[in-house]
């Protein structure tokens, strides 16, 4: 099985944006009270967005499930208040929802949290609870920068945001490091505030003691892991520099990146530097770059081709591809129980379990 640990709603029914659109034109009446509402969207509106992009492209490039999550760079935190981001963001999972529900062979659904400048990260807790024990997700978005591209948040490291992880530990589910549009024009969104978050999130895990205090939280830093990899020797050195330990032990069982890098150079220096253990497969299709390139004729976006042509064991391509997301999303396993049994040949889900100290998320949905 070839389980996809990064996909977005990016070509959700147009309601969805009409929906947001006319919120974000409501806070300019002070006046204006803030409801919920409804996004009309039919089973038929989200079949159709779905089978002539994730979903084909899924068959055409033969992977399986895709842990799927509203559009990241839609999320901006920085609009509006918590209410704000409350109705957005329960509108945005609960579509997510829909599609698991419609296609519950494909997609897992991780969530958006209703973040805000300035407000708590626990004020998360109860849409992430919401998300996992009702509607079956795995996992969270976690956004460093609420505020789009000013970073006025502490760092992740800071008992600012402990109150949201103790409840990600308790539900046993990780988070996706992954910030949303940018609105400093310094910063391109998916060009260089992704790339930053990433980058920024590491150096900010390496500098303090929070996998000490929680030794069983888990982030996935998308897009390859921003600059580590490739300054890789820079962070073992700083990290001696500042009596650190090495980066192998910090990132172990705490942090792990995705494949979506989109060339193979990119990844086959990912695969260089970085365990097998802690890489997952990942594509972010259909996502921030979604053409052709010229020099392969092939998507850039099709990142299985570059995982395909590495030289690698059977058994690290299967923990890449597979093992490595059931163990980081553990809950991922028991939604997958429920899926329709692929043809022979696939192989079944790995012996070992989660190494987290979780228990198996069985029973807690
Ligand atoms: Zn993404």
């Amino acid at each position: 099985m070839i389980i996809d640990c990064h996909g977005h709603y990016t070509t959700a029914p147009k309601a969805l944006q009409i929906w947001r659109d006319a919120q974000i034109a409501a806070l300019a009446d002070p006046a204006h009270v803030a409801t919920k509402g409804i996004v009309g969207i039919s089973d038929d509106e989200i079949r159709e967005s779905l089978e002539h992009a994730q979903l084909k492209l899924q068959r055409e490039r033969g992977t399986d499930v895709t842990i799927f999550s509203p559009r990241a760079s839609a999320m901006a935190h920085h609009v509006g208040d918590a209410t704000t981001s409350l109705h957005w963001s329960q509108h945005c999972n609960d579509l997510i929802h829909r599609v698991c529900t419609l296609y519950p062979d494909n997609f897992v659904g991780v969530c958006q949290l209703p973040q805000t400048p300035g407000v708590p990260p626990a004020n998360c807790i109860g849409e992430l609870e919401r998300c996992v024990n009702e509607l079956g997700f795995i996992g969270c978005n976690l956004n460093p920068d609420p505020s789009g591209g000013h970073w006025t948040a502490p760092p992740l490291t800071d008992r600012y945001w402990y109150p949201l992880y103790e409840k990600m530990i308790g539900l046993d589910v990780p988070a996706m490091v992954h910030v949303s549009s940018s609105c400093n024009p310094n910063f391109h969104a998916t060009g260089a505030h992704y790339i930053n978050a990433d980058t920024t999130a590491f150096m900010q895990f390496l500098t303090a003691d929070l996998f000490k205090d929680f030794p069983s939280l888990r982030f996935i830093i998308p897009h390859g892991g921003g600059a580590v990899p490739y300054h890789w020797g820079r962070y073992r050195g700083l990290a001696q520099d500042m009596k650190r330990p090495p980066l192998g032990d910090l990132i172990r069982h705490s942090v792990f990146f995705d494949t979506c890098v989109y060339h193979l150079p990119g990844i086959e220096l990912l695969l260089k530097i970085v365990p097998a253990d802690n890489i997952l497969f990942g594509s972010e299709m259909v996502g921030a770059v979604r053409g052709i390139d010229p020099e392969t004729g092939h998507y850039f976006d099709d990142t299985k081709r570059y995982v395909d042509a590495l030289k690698l064991s059977d058994q690290d391509r299967r923990k890449i591809f597979e093992g490595n997301a059931r163990k980081v999303y553990p809950r991922i396993n028991k939604a997958l129980e429920a899926r329709t049994p692929a043809p022979a040949a696939t192989p079944g889900p790995p012996a070992r379990q989660p190494r987290w100290g979780g228990a198996p998320s069985r029973g807690r949905a």
